[in-house]
């Protein structure tokens, strides 16, 4: 990567996941020099295909859970977006999680504590368990806040609500993949219980937009970002079966244990600190979204 812009440079570990590359595309456009380090174990390279030759992009292959080097001076934002992240890789997965998300937070405070820069994690509302709480306001912070308040980095903290869309895997067992995948390949929608649960779903783009106006903002709490639009999984699987016009139809399968009975962020905090709240509405994200899923399956022929 040159070393001639004097633009902003960014770190996103995670970088070809999902989130992380999402996130790359929007710090590119705003001006950033990025730089994606991922260990791809759960995250896949195609997410980051349309940057090579991109002169202000630069990709590390490497397990952030290890001592991260970079010989860079100037850094100025460290994203913290790696992690395993569904029910499938966490129960593949679970030492790699856990450590990416003690030590790899650990070595990646450390970095932008050396760099002086500042610090951003992707945390994630499954720390709220199964509510008791509903809607789940913010709460209890760890090692993130313990760097802030000692060491004086300037940290953020984001709360990720259930989001979707492009670049997520057909396969990673979530819910939105998975009856998506299901539809298009006319098999039938697995809902797990009786389909009474509820998960609040945020567009992949209005996530970005609030991760972006927290990065740039001096708020320290954490700060939940996800759509308060709540739905049932069985209205989700009636919503995925109408868009796309499937013959599948519904089987109930058992529910998985410790699966959170609700989940509905409230947004308070972001709309009044950063002016956010999502944009996009269910049926537009959705729509892209299944477009995303019916070019992959194709492709997968
Ligand atoms: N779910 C389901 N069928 C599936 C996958 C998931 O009914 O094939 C349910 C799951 O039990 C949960 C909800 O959908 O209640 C959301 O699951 P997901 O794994 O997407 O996210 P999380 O549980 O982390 O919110």
């Amino acid at each position: 990567m040159a070393e001639r812009k004097s633009g902003p440079v960014s770190v996103v570990t995670g970088g070809a996941g999902f989130l992380g590359s999402h996130l790359i595309d929007r710090l590119l456009f705003e001006g950033h020099r990025v730089i994606a380090i991922d260990n791809l174990i759960t995250g896949n390279t195609a997410n980051i295909g349309h940057l090579a030759g991109n002169e202000e992009f630069k990709f590390i292959k490497h397990n952030v859970s290890n001592f991260i080097f970079l010989p860079e001076d100037k850094l100025d934002y460290v994203f913290h977006f790696a992690s395993p992240a569904s029910p499938i890789d966490y129960l593949e997965l679970p030492i790699p999680t856990l450590k990416v998300g003690a030590l790899g937070t650990h070595n990646t405070l450390g970095l932008a504590k050396d760099k002086k820069a500042s610090f951003i994690l992707a945390s994630t509302s499954e720390c709220y368990g199964d509510p008791l709480e509903h809607p789940q306001k913010e709460d209890y912070w760890g090692m993130t806040m313990a760097y802030h308040r000692y060491h004086r980095i300037d940290t953020k903290i984001v709360r990720i609500f259930n989001t979707y869309g492009p670049r997520m895997r057909l396969r990673d067992g979530r819910v939105v993949p998975a009856f998506i995948g299901q539809a298009l390949s006319g098999k039938s929608l697995t809902v797990f219980g009786d389909g009474s649960l509820t998960r609040s779903f945020c567009y992949v783009s209005d996530l970005i937009e609030g991760i972006f106006k927290l990065a740039m903002s001096d708020f320290h709490e954490p700060v939940n970002l996800g759509n308060p639009r709540e739905m049932t999984i069985k209205q989700f699987a009636d919503e995925i079966i109408r868009i796309t016009g499937t013959t599948s139809t519904i089987e109930y399968r058992p529910l998985p244990v410790d699966d959170p009975k609700v989940r509905q962020p409230d947004i308070t905090r972001a709309k009044k600190v950063l002016g956010w709240e999502p944009r996009v509405s269910f049926e537009e994200g959705i729509r892209h979204t299944i477009n995303y899923f019916r070019e992959s399956l194709r492709g997968a022929l």
